[in-house]
């Protein structure tokens, strides 16, 4: 169906935020960002890493149940849809169903040739990235987390978190990148003209001479990031955390 009409719809896209229950300020931007876009914008996507870690629907931390409440006013006022990143891949129905979010899957396509992503699937130069993925994507390694109790989960989170930085220490900044034959590949899809995904932290919006665009968001980090589309096409935008 053509959703977008005649007058293409106002959108916000996000990714990175990496909340946790550490950053207060970070949180409270978030809210007050929800709060505009969601009277200002017709849909809101966050294209993963919305929280730094998540063990799981049924965690019964302060911070969740914030962060439910957060989710589920916004979604009361416009079409909030959120995509999974490697951190929050355990984002599932219940908290949609909670929220009133929509979860969709990596690699959803809009009309008008958009493609959304989180964006590692691009990074197919890291390799041990790749083969972790894997597993920790696979439904036997999840139906066995989601067993554990709570604090076990809370631990091993942690653990993997922590093995991951150090990978990440230790590996040349071209390997975490986008690779470039993953981006040629995109083009060649049918219909794609326009990619946005998240996850590299390099923000950025690079025109190709064919016509295409690759935007990548930026991690709220430094500053917050933010990419709107209207009728005039895209901008990328920073803005002030605190
Ligand atoms: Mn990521």
């Amino acid at each position: 169906s053509n959703r977008a009409g005649f007058k293409l719809m106002k959108r916000a896209f996000i990714s990175d935020l990496h909340l946790d229950r550490t950053d207060e300020d970070r949180f409270l931007r978030f809210q007050e960002f929800l709060d505009v876009e969601s009277d200002r914008m017709e849909e809101i996507y966050i294209l993963g890493d919305l929280v730094e870690s998540w063990i799981g629907d049924d965690d019964d931390s302060e911070f969740a149940k914030r962060l439910k409440e957060t989710i589920g006013g916004a979604s009361q006022k416009t079409a909030l849809f959120i995509m999974h990143g490697n951190r929050d891949f355990l984002i599932g129905s219940s908290f949609c169903s909670e929220t009133g979010a929509t979860l969709i899957p990596d690699s959803t396509q809009l009309t008008g040739g958009l493609l959304l992503s989180h964006g590692d699937c691009y990074c197919t130069d890291d390799h041990d990235y790749q083969e972790m993925k894997i597993l920790l994507r696979s439904e036997k390694w999840q139906k066995e987390f989601l067993n554990q109790s709570l604090e076990t989960r809370r631990g091993i989170g942690r653990k993997i978190r922590t093995e991951s930085e150090a990978s990440t220490a230790t590996k040349a900044e071209s390997i975490m990148d986008v690779s470039t034959s993953a981006i040629e590949e995109i083009k060649c899809r049918k219909d794609v003209t326009v990619v946005i995904h998240g996850h590299t932290h390099r923000p950025g919006i690079e025109s190709h001479d064919d016509g295409f665009i690759r935007i990548t968001l930026g991690p709220w980090e430094h500053c917050g990031w933010v990419c709107y589309q209207d009728e005039s096409g895209f901008q990328l935008k920073c803005f002030n955390l605190r």
